[in-house]
């Protein structure tokens, strides 16, 4: 499948209606530097940010997004809970804590950061409750293999509207995407530049054939696969870099070429391995 994604301000739309951008800040280890990588990115076009409690940065970002005067409704803000966060009254807890210090009066994406063992559950159903009171206008997981969607789709009648999971060229993870597309889940790829192990042969020769860089290549491959991105970076010149993926098109031999590059090589956790 391949998705026709030509500008930056192209949305998917989430099973339950509500768009989300293509493209997405990550701030994960931005330290210092986030306030500016986010007021950079908003310059640049993005409109998209991926927090997360325990990124220890949401203040930054909310700063950081009401210096810009940018409309609150042209954000798309996602936060996560934390795994020692979960279970029900604590992630209603949670979940107040970030979005005060977000400064916002609701949260976009709310997001299941881990899959805890006997815990996701009732963290899911503190998710649909505060999904039921407006407080998010879209509810997904992150990190969830296919068996913990199943268990997640039996016990409640909400369907996640993202998983977000670690894919790049070397872990492509082709079961997991299908199921999620199967079931209206859209797969939204973290660690998308591989930590910035980008001098892969493959993706520097289609890169030359572009006038491209491996970095915007690695992206675009993602995204004609129908799956969102987040590149994370706080230098300028790669915010821009990593924005400039909507004005060509990989063919399908090349597209190929790269899913060929999958060796299921994690650069994080295994998800069926969470004991932190
Ligand atoms: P990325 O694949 O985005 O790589 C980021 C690294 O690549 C940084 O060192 C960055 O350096 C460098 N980089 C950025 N752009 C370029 C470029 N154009 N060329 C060369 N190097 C570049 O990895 P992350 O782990 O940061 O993942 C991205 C985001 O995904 C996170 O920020 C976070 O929001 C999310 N995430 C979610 C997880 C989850 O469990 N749900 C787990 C991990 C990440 P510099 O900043 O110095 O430019």
């Amino acid at each position: 499948m391949t998705s026709v994604i030509t500008s930056i301000t192209d949305r998917t739309r989430l099973n339950n209606g509500v768009t989300m951008p293509w493209l997405t800040l990550g701030v994960l280890r931005a330290g210092n530097a986030t306030g500016n990588a986010v007021r950079t990115a908003l310059s640049a076009g993005y409109r998209s940010i991926d927090n997360a409690s325990v990124y220890g940065n949401e203040a930054e970002v909310g700063q950081a997004l009401r210096e810009s005067g940018i409309a609150r409704e042209e954000l798309f803000i996602t936060t996560k809970v934390w795994n020692s966060e979960q279970g029900y009254d604590s992630t209603l807890f949670a979940f107040e804590q970030s979005r005060r210090k977000l400064g916002l009066d609701y949260v976009d994406l709310y997001l299941i950061h881990w899959a805890v063992p006997g815990k996701y559950l009732e963290t899911w159903r503190a998710l649909c409750k505060l999904y039921k009171d407006g407080l998010v206008t879209a509810i997904g997981v992150s990190n969830f293999q296919i068996h913990h969607l199943e268990e997640i789709m039996s016990a409640s009648d909400v369907v996640p509207a993202v998983n977000q999971v670690e894919v790049h060229p070397l872990n492509s993870q082709k079961e997991l995407l299908g199921f999620c597309r199967q079931h209206g889940i859209q797969a939204e790829a973290w660690r998308p530049l591989m930590g910035g192990r980008l001098d892969n042969e493959v993706l520097v020769d289609i890169a030359k054939a572009h006038g491209k860089t491996p970095a915007q290549v690695a992206l675009r491959w993602n995204l004609q696969n129908g799956v969102v991105v987040i590149p994370k970076s706080v230098h300028e010149e790669r915010i821009k870099e990593n924005a400039d993926i909507f004005d060509f098109n990989l063919t399908e031999e090349e597209m190929g070429r790269i899913d060929g590059l999958n060796m299921n090589r994690r650069f994080g956790p295994n998800p069926d391995k969470v004991d932190f």
